[in-house]
Formats: C-alpha cells, sequence, structure tokens
C-alpha cells in the first residue's frame, strides 16, 4: 500500500513511518517543518514539504502520489498552548484536518487513520477508560480532535471513508533511530532525561497534593513502537469497518514513579522539586485498550516503565542533541 503521512517528520509520526517502511509499505511523508525535523524523515520515505492550509498543495499531493491511505499526525499537540491560543487549534487543526479529508473526497482516497488523543476524557466517570466513556475535551486541542472524530464519522456515512481514530493516551520512548526531540520541551519523560543529561538543573513536579497514591498525578505511559504497531494493525483491518480505540498500556505510573525509575535507569540523582499544579492536570488518566486487544489483537511489547524509560535514555545519550536542527 502507499500510505501518505502528515506529520512524517515529527516525533510519533517518524517511527509509524520507519515502522510501516519496515513493514513493507511505500510512504509519502508531507510536513511543513513547524516542529517536525527533517533528519527524522526515513531515507526511503519520499518527502514532501508542505502545509495543510495549503488545498492546492494538498491536490497535487493527492494527484501526484495516489495514496492508498492517508495516517494524518500533522497537529498542535500541546494541552496547555491551546488553553492560551485556542484558535490555533479550533481554527488551524480543525481546518487543516478539513482540508486533507475534503481533497481526499475529491480523490476518491477512501482510508484515514487519525491521531487522537485522551484529552477527550476530562471527567472519566470510570477508570481505566474505554471507549463508551462519554466523551468531554480537556481543552481547544481535545476539543479539536472531537470535531475531527466528528467529521469522520459523516465521511463514512457519505462517502464510505473508513476510518480509525486512535486515542493516545502518553505517548514515549523512542525506536532505534528516532526518538523526541521538541523545542521547548514540555514533557515529562525528556524533561527528567534532559536533568539526567545535565542540561536541566532539576525536574518540577507539578503538584503533589492529587487524590493518588503518593500524591502525584498518575498517567498511561505508550511506547510509540506499540503506538505504531497499533497503526498499521488499523491500517490492516480498515476495510472491514471504520474504529475508535483507546490505546495505553492500562498501567497507571505517578510523577514520582516515573522520576525514581529514571535516576534507576540513568543513574542519576535528577534533582526533584514540588511546585504548584498545573492548570488543567487531571489525577489519574488510565486507558483500557481492551477493545484493540480483543479486535485486533494488538498486544503492547513495553508495557514496564523501566523499558519505556530505557529506550528513551538509549535514544537520548545517541543524539544528545537530538536532530541536532
Ligand atoms: N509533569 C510534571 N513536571 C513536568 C512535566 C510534566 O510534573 O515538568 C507532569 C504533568 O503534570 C502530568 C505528567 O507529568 O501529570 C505527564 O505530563 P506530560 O506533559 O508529559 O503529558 P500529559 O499528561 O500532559 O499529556
Amino acid at each position: 500500500m502507499k500510505i501518505l503521512v502528515t506529520g512524517g517528520a515529527g516525533y510519533i509520526g517518524s517511527i509509524v513511518t520507519e515502522q510501516l517502511i519496515a513493514a513493507g509499505e511505500e510512504v509519502v511523508v508531507f510536513d511543513n517543518l513547524s516542529q517536525g525535523h527533517r533528519a527524522a524523515v526515513h531515507p526511503k520515505a519520499t518527502f514532501v514539504q508542505g502545509d495543510l492550509q495549503d488545498r492546492p498543495a494538498i491536490d497535487a499531493l493527492l494527484e501526484t502520489h495516489k495514496p492508498d491511505a492517508v495516517m494524518h499526525f500533522a497537529s498542535k499537540t500541546l494541552v496547555g498552548e491551546s488553553m492560551q491560543e485556542p484558535f490555533l487549534y479550533l481554527g488551524e487543526n480543525v481546518i487543516c484536518g478539513l482540508n486533507l479529508l475534503q481533497s481526499m473526497v475529491e480523490h476518491g482516497v477512501k482510508r484515514f487513520i487519525l491521531s487522537s488523543t485522551a484529552n477527550l476524557f476530562d471527567d472519566p466517570e470510570r477508570m481505566p477508560i474505554d471507549e463508551n466513556e462519554r466523551i468531554v475535551p480537556g481543552s481547544p486541542y481535545g476539543e479539536s480532535k472531537h470535531i475531527l472524530e466528528r467529521f469522520l464519522h459523516w465521511m463514512d456515512r457519505i462517502y464510505g471513508m473508513r476510518y480509525a481514530a486512535l486515542r493516545y493516551f502518553n505517548a514515549c520512548g523512542a525506536s532505534e533511530e528516532r526518538g523526541e526531540d521538541h523545542h521547548p520541551e514540555l514533557h515529562l519523560i525528556p524533561i527528567v532525561l534532559q536533568v539526567a543529561q545535565g542540561k536541566r538543573e532539576k525536574v518540577t513536579i507539578f503538584g503533589d497534593d492529587y487524590p493518588t497514591p503518593d500524591g502525584t498525578c498518575v498517567r498511561d505511559y505508550i511506547h510509540v513502537l506499540d503506538l505504531a504497531q497499533a497503526h498499521i494493525l488499523a491500517l490492516r483491518a480498515l476495510d472491514k469497518g471504520s474504529r475508535r480505540y483507546n490505546l495505553g498500556n492500562g498501567q497507571g505510573f505517578s510523577v514520582k514513579q516515573v522520576i525514581e525509575t529514571a535516576r534507576e535507569v540513568t543513574g542519576h540523582p535528577i534533582p526533584a522539586e514540588v511546585g504548584p499544579r498545573r492548570p488543567g492536570d487531571p489525577d489519574v488518566l488510565v486507558a483500557s485498550s481492551e477493545t484493540i486487544r480483543r479486535e485486533l489483537g494488538w498486544q503492547p511489547r513495553y508495557t514496564d516503565l523501566k523499558d519505556i524509560i530505557a529506550s528513551a535514555w538509549k535514544w537520548h545519550l545517541a543524539h544528545p542533541d537530538g536532530y541536532g536542527e
């Protein structure tokens, strides 16, 4: 199959591209490099630099490359930023997705995979969170993904477009060659590893007065290679119908557990101090991924936090300056 990967120069998109190529698929990456890195794009992928706000560029892309399926990673992804700049998310994220869908309909491309998010579930009634949980987006970021999921419902119903919406919990870890390199870095595991690398003095724990066993927030950290596997399984199952899956490894780890495990893995003391809560952080977010396990046989390989952090650490040691751009 030929797959168009938007955002294929970004963290998750570049690793899914690499895994698609390893699985024998042909990949065209479309990325504006606003956050991604040219060096992250697999050398066997065709790279096209462009922006999803540019409808004629998308039309030209689909006409030239005629993909069988699209995986849509290109997006603004920061919950906090979306609370400061809601129009970037409710506007740009939504318009870019809509441009892509409209162009796909016009070019007869009928398979779509959306990077969606745990931020759809701001006020869960049950933990772990399964696909029957009611959707309460936690921010304009989560809302933008919810809107795209709703668009997809209508694309399926009206045009027979088959889609999978994959709601990631906390993506982390690295492959041998690709890893996480954000500017600025705001995610817990890479920040903790930057302390171990001597790039930061300490990590600040955002609140230790949550109703959790050690008072710090609990999250479901899912390895990016397990995420990539879920994309490949979802792609192969698309022709049997559209799906929505929550994707996590099903176990929660607290901020303090992450820091403690990183100390073990890196052998560095990783100084930590407790600061105020970060607005908008729910106390616990853990996924139930029973549905994708049952329906597609998905089996995460990295369920041990130590292995997840070790894989990220290995990449950071081999790439002390990330992609160096
Ligand atoms: N966190 C923290 N200090 C940091 C960054 C994150 O305590 O410098 C916490 C954050 O409050 C959350 C968890 O670590 O409970 C994971 O945050 P991250 O930003 O990595 O992912 P999110 O859960 O926001 O998607």
